[in-house]
């Protein structure tokens, strides 16, 4: 497809923009046009898109996972377990993740994640055993291949078990080869502004698995190379519990200290942050990834999410796991983020629309790219479309509602930064048949260790 050439995405059955009924007009990755109800493009020589049969979104962002863990779902050791008995069950058998069987990993998630309709994913990659040095390499070439865009994490680990932390010592790394990695797939990936397809943030990967020396210089050197912060923050009783031990402090005042909280950093889960937290997130500009399954699956807790807004703090979806989820399906996250939040704030406070606004312009927050997230003049052509042809959807009224309430999990085309990469729920180039027979040999192989 001509970069160049217009296309004008006619006529949808339904769309989440205001102003745009007839439809909107693409080119070079941008949206360039929005149609009015009544109107026809300005824009001369738009080849047309028949959407008559589609809603369109702007494409879901994701941004909370852990790719590698489509290898053990649903895994009998780790299962009915809570966070920490769960990561003591399951970081034995991630000690044995091999670079083929992470390439596999990643490419299932993202396979999952761009069928599901989302166009921009992180990935909070923090296990890094002898012989896999090099993931965010495997990461990146996968993520070029799909045509998904990505903000890869360099993640880490440094407090194990001999340490007072809860890893095996097989897992984690030293500080120093931990920031000269950061530093060098940052220097090799990070792209900047706001075409950019690959970024890089730095993520270790909790305070009760990395040393406090670790979480200042990690700050410290997001600071100097500018790219963000993530990790996973106040998501159990037990980390609060581990925290006041460890550091005599709660969770957020431990990480105030290390020098993260400001508008850097985003944060998995925050469930256990009370109401002067939540203005100081606020007033940080601190953003929040709500992952609404794996907090059910794991009982961690439910995410205060209209407390948060209300204290201006920015909420985006995460679908998180796989191990924990055990999916990696983003329109199916936003039905139950949506889903928790309803049945904790009631009808007036809950639409569908905040589901997918928390799936859409609240994750672009999270990962620093407002270009992205929303279907508006100038943003970026990234475009998730589906359709109303299953029997969950028969007899639906309003066609977004539809998509929400009736549970739509997988969409008919997407398109990133103007080009589809998905077209009749197919990904281009990609043999999912052989995909699943090489993953699922992977998966088995390192769960019998
Ligand atoms: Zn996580």
């Amino acid at each position: 497809m001509d970069q160049g050439q217009a296309i004008w995405i006619k006529d949808p059955l339904g769309i989440f923009a205001d102003g745009a009924a007839r439809g909107v007009v693409v080119r070079n990755g941008r949206i360039v046009e929005l149609v009015q109800a009544g109107g026809r493009p300005a824009t001369t020589g738009a080849v047309a898109f028949d959407a008559s049969q589609h809603v369109v979104l702007p494409g879901l962002i994701n941004t909370h996972h852990h790719f590698y863990q489509t290898l053990t779902r649903a895994l009998p050791a780790a299962m009915d377990r809570e966070l920490f008995p769960w990561l003591q069950a399951l970081y034995p058998v991630w000690a044995r993740l091999t670079p083929e069987a992470l390439q596999l990993g990643v490419s299932v998630a993202m396979a999952e994640l761009l069928l599901s309709g989302c166009t921009t994913t992180t990935d909070h990659h923090y296990v890094f055993p002898a012989g896999l040095e090099d993931a965010v390499d495997i990461e990146v070439a996968v993520a070029k291949r799909l045509g998904v865009r990505v903000l890869l994490t360099r993640g880490s680990m440094n407090r194990s078990q001999r340490d007072g932390g809860l890893p095996p010592d097989s897992v984690v790394q030293d500080e120093d080869t931990i920031l000269a990695d950061s530093e060098l797939v940052v220097a090799k990936y990070h792209q900047r502004g706001e075409d950019a397809m690959v970024q890089i943030a730095l993520a270790p990967c909790s305070p009760f698995s990395v040393t406090t020396s670790l979480m200042r210089a990690t700050a410290a050197l997001a600071d100097k190379l500018d790219v963000r912060l993530h990790t996973h923050l106040a998501e159990t009783e037990d980390e609060n519990k581990f925290c006041e031990r460890a550091h005599g402090c709660r969770p957020l005042d431990y990480l105030e200290q290390c020098g993260w909280l400001n508008a850097r950093t985003w944060l998995a889960h925050g469930i256990f942050f009370d109401a002067a937290e939540m203005k100081r997130l606020g007033k940080a500009g601190t953003t929040i990834s709500h992952c609404a399954c794996s907090n059910q699956i794991l009982a961690s807790g439910c995410c205060p999410v209209c407390d948060m807004e209300e204290a201006g703090v920015g909420v985006g979806l995460g679908v998180d796991g796989s191990a924990s989820n055990d999916a990696s399906n983003l329109m199916q996250e936003a039905r139950a983020a949506f889903l928790l939040q309803r049945a904790r704030y009631g009808v007036a406070k809950v639409s569908h629309k905040d589901a997918l606004r928390w799936a859409t312009k609240g994750s672009a927050a999270c990962v620093g790219r407002p270009e992205l997230g929303e279907i508006a003049l100038g943003k970026a052509a990234d475009l998730a479309l589906f359709k109303l042809d299953e029997l969950r959807f028969s007899g639906h009224g309003d066609p977004l509602a539809a998509l929400v309430l009736c549970g739509a999990h997988r969409a008919d085309r997407v398109m990133v930064a103007g080009k589809w990469v998905v077209s009749d729920g197919a990904i281009e180039g990609l043999d999912v048949a052989d995909l699943m027979r090489r993953h699922s040999a992977a998966a088995r192989a390192m769960q019998a260790g």
